[in-house]
């Protein structure tokens, strides 16, 4: 086939779209955090101890807000529950732990709020669930009672719609309007519409009774992965509010990682959502703070976060019959990671950094020559020397046993003489 250069055309570069114009501001003490506009996505998390146990949780949100969580959410259930946030705050305030608490309603929130007023102002935002405010008569009257908490303590809301606990009228009222529709849309299209009904209309109500648009942020969660797109896409185009993102009860392990990752992939890449929240359900034994990990990952990867230095390794072939570049990757992952919270302060942009480690000659010099520092292993059947690029520029070449330490000790020099802040 014949080409021309001259009837070429640029290909053009991805990128995510711009997000939501409104933003919401959290606030804590003297401190506040933007959600939305031009402020980067914030990665949230949420607690799984008893929050009446006030020391158990102010330790898991440390480690939370220690991994990345920029906003942990806790349970609010009960008036103890309540009674306790205010230790909580003082907790993280003693450990230096700069974070904002956000509280989970549900139910009783209305009642919570009012008879524990230091809750109340202990919390940076409420997370309000309009389908668990009340029914009937009660369910104006008891959202209304949480907003204005949040008007007289100065907080963000969370309206947080989910599809588990939809607000069954306003269902039950849109199935028969579309019954009386001359071709009925499908129920999976009523439920979607029922979501973002109830929420937008929860909005516009805080509004008119004063909560500003800026002290709003909205949600409304599924756990499908085609659905969360269809519903946030459809939110997006229906209001301004900044809009937290994440598909509920994603589950264990890979399932939940990849559901998590292929939903708001697909959203925020279209520029929707301004705080997310990958709702992993831990393995047994595995930490709180592997949903903190994935959903900075998530950010990390679209190109919209940086948090970490990035590792480049390839995935290994029949050219690797030992598992040492494997080894050696995982390692060095370790190490950047396990030090970042000392190098955040002490090597300022570190974070930017790229290595790469991989297995062979094939793609090894080539990876390595657009990492910052990279390390070619030798393959089976190669020389046993593994080539170190750093720069652009192969500048030595390891050999003997000792090769993943010594490459471990060149990224901390390489680390330590680009970062450093020279006084
Ligand atoms: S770089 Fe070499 S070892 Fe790694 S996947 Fe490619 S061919 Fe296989």
């Amino acid at each position: 086939m014949k080409t021309s250069g001259d009837t070429a055309v640029a290909i053009q570069i991805a990128s995510p779209v711009a997000r939501s114009t409104r933003q919401a501001r959290i606030t804590w003490g003297l401190r506040t955090v933007t959600v939305g506009g031009d402020a980067p996505v914030r990665v949230q998390s949420m607690t799984n101890t008893d929050t009446v146990d006030a020391v158990a949780t102010a330790i898991q949100v440390k480690e939370l807000a220690q991994a990345g969580s920029e906003l942990v959410r806790i349970t609010v259930n009960t008036p103890e529950a309540a009674a306790a946030v205010p230790y909580v705050r003082e907790q993280l305030d003693r450990m230096g732990i700069d974070v904002p608490l956000v509280g989970d309603f549900h139910y009783n929130g209305h009642k919570l709020l009012t008879d524990y007023p230091g809750c109340a102002e202990a919390l940076s935002k409420y997370r309000i669930n309009p389908g668990n405010v009340g029914k009937g008569s009660k369910r104006d009257r008891q959202f209304g009672q949480m907003i204005e908490a949040a008007m007289r303590w100065n907080k963000a809301v969370r309206i947080g719609v989910n599809w588990g606990s939809l607000d069954q009228e306003l269902l039950a009222s849109l199935m028969d309007q579309n019954n009386q529709r001359q071709s009925p849309w499908e129920a999976r299209q009523v439920m979607y519409e029922a979501l973002i009904t109830s929420a937008v209309q929860s909005a516009q109500r805080a509004e008119e009774m004063g909560l500003s648009g800026n002290q709003i942020i909205l949600s409304c969660k599924v756990s499908g992965v085609q659905d969360l797109i269809s519903v946030y896409r459809a939110l997006a185009r229906r209001c301004e509010y900044a809009l937290h993102l994440g598909l509920t009860e994603a589950g264990m392990g890979t399932k939940g990682t990849v559901a998590s990752a292929a939903a708001m992939s697909v959203l925020l890449q279209e520029g929707i959502g301004d705080t997310i929240r990958v709702s992993l359900t831990p393995q047994p034994g595995e930490s709180r703070t592997q949903e903190v990990v994935i959903a900075s990952e998530i950010l990390q990867a679209l190109g919209l976060r940086i948090f970490v230095p990035s590792v480049t390794a390839c995935p290994g072939c029949g050219r690797t019959t030992s598992t040492t570049f494997q080894e050696l990757a995982k390692q060095i992952d370790d190490f950047l990671r396990t030090q970042m919270p000392v190098w955040k302060t002490k090597y300022p942009g570190v974070e930017a950094l790229k290595v790469a480690v991989m297995g062979c000659i094939v793609n090894g010099p080539g990876e390595s020559k657009h990492a910052d520092i990279g390390i070619s292993l030798p393959g089976t059947g190669e020389i046993p020397a593994a080539p170190i690029f750093i720069d652009g520029e192969k500048v030595m070449t390891l050999r003997g046993d000792n090769i993943a330490n010594d490459f471990q000790q060149l990224v901390e020099k390489y680390i330590k003489n680009r970062f450093e802040i020279v006084k």
